[in-house]
């Protein structure tokens, strides 16, 4: 069974990564070795590996694997950083996370969504995580300061408390619009100017 599923991922990456342009080497590593089907119910095992999102309860989703290549592709991290995740969902995005950079600290408002990705990500070993269950607007409890900063849900506006936590030289990844209709925005901190990339439209569930 495991072997079946190691068939099922190599084909997601080079059918719906490499083939869109997702080239870096270490965000297809991740993508090779995080097993996506543990991040859903059991039943949606042999729809893990295709192009769409699928639920995850409580109203959430675990986001197309594409898009979850696509923003860490953005943010270009290197095995030095500290990431800053809002939106631990499942946990499948912090999981391709903690295989590129140093240390994730991750962000959930739903307890029971978090505690699951929690146990999920230790018995895949996952060491350099740390959880908490807080409203992400409001950036990391302690005072911490980010090389990078990934938003898995959309908001009209950048929370400026995130922004006061991103480094200078540092990248966020946010999905910014209405309930209808997002982008996907690339946001640098340059000597304290913000420079806007427009990635893509996108649908993310809402920030609340
Ligand atoms: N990337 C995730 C999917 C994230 S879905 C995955 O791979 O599974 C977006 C998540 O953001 C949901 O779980 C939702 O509960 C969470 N969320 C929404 N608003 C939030 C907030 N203010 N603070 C923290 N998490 C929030």
């Amino acid at each position: 069974m495991p072997e079946f599923f190691d068939g099922l991922r190599k084909k997601m990456v080079e059918e719906q990564l490499l083939a869109r342009g997702i080239t870096e080497s270490n965000v297809l590593e991740a993508f090779l070795s995080v097993p996506r089907h543990l991040f859903v119910e059991e039943h949606l095992w042999f729809d893990a590996y295709n192009d769409y999102p699928l639920p995850i309860g409580f109203n959430q989703t675990i986001s197309q694997p594409y898009i979850v290549a696509l923003m860490t592709q953005a943010l270009k991290l290197s095995s030095q950083d500290i990431v800053l995740e809002i939106g631990t969902g499942s946990g499948y995005q912090t999981a391709i996370l903690s295989r590129i950079a140093y240390h994730v600290y991750t962000i959930e408002v739903i307890f029971p969504l978090l505690e699951k990705a929690q146990k999920l990500l230790k018995h895949l070993g996952c060491e350099n995580i740390t959880f908490s269950c807080f409203d992400g607007k409001k950036g990391w409890p302690d005072f911490l300061e980010f090389d990078a900063i990934l938003v898995a849900a959309a908001t009209k506006e950048i929370p400026n408390q995130l922004l006061k936590q991103l480094k200078n030289g540092g990248k966020m990844i946010i999905p910014l619009g209405n309930s209808f209709f997002q982008s996907l925005y690339l946001i640098k901190k340059e000597s304290h100017d913000l420079i806007k990339t427009h990635i893509c439209d996108c649908r993310f569930v809402p920030l609340v």
